[in-house]
């Protein structure tokens, strides 16, 4: 940082805008989600004063305890669920997520649906794809991704905006980033989240919606 008067935010949102232009698309068409996982609210309040409304956590927990009080300060806030869901937190998450990108199995779908149905709210949903099949990761593999989409289409009826995935650590994310927005196309989707700190940049080469920035915009996590 150079001067105090400017957060690190700033410098992503620049960087940001930058890759969008030089492959001629709109910046405006990627969205920043601002990951505050395992940050307080001290870390948290300049990142809103800032300007930025749009923020992902991976637990519903810790979700919990520190974004009421923060909506309460800061109006038009929308919360993202990045992190796995269990079936059993599904009425927790629909309550107080506006956005869930891991909807990695058909239990997840079954319990989600059900949450948005009885709570009369609609969240916009992403499956989690497990594109580099590895066995302790969570997502549906790409051969078991069409059934998902359809049962979510044509049975559970919910909308399904586009797909995530959190490519290798040791393997090029382009490659990953390039299958998932294949993927997307097949299914006739169209947001893909996609792009962490290290790699958003490439993501949004490739077509990211969505941007999962944490750690260039609150510094490394403890
Ligand atoms: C923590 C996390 C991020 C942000 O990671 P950074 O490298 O800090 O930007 C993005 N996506 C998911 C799913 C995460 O868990």
């Amino acid at each position: 940082m150079t001067t105090s008067l400017s957060h690190p935010l700033e410098a992503v949102r620049t960087r940001i805008d930058a890759a969008a232009r030089e492959v001629g698309r709109d910046p405006t068409t990627v969205t920043l989600v601002a990951v505050s996982k395992t940050f307080e609210p001290p870390d948290i309040v300049p990142v809103l004063e800032a300007g930025q409304r749009v923020f992902g956590e991976n637990r519903s927990q810790e979700a919990k305890s520190k974004w009421p009080a923060l909506r309460e300060r800061f109006a038009g806030v929308e919360l993202h669920l990045i992190g796995p869901l269990q079936s059993n937190k599904a009425r927790e998450a629909v309550a107080l997520f506006d956005c869930i990108h891991t909807i990695d199995r058909p239990k997840i779908a079954r319990a989600v649906a059900e949450e948005m149905n009885r709570q009369q709210r609609q969240l916009k949903l992403f499956i989690e794809v497990n594109t580099g099949e590895e066995a302790q990761k969570a997502g549906v593999t790409p051969a078991e991704l069409p059934a998902l989409v359809a049962l979510c289409r044509d049975e559970l009826k919910i909308e399904i905006a586009g797909l995530m995935c959190i490519p290798p650590h040791e393997e090029e994310p382009a490659v990953h980033f390039a299958l998932l927005a294949k993927l997307a196309r097949e299914q006739g989707l169209n947001a893909l989240s996609m792009g962490m700190s290290a790699d958003f940049e490439t993501a949004i080469q490739f077509g990211a919606t969505h941007v999962r920035v944490g750690s260039a915009i609150f510094g490394a996590r403890g």
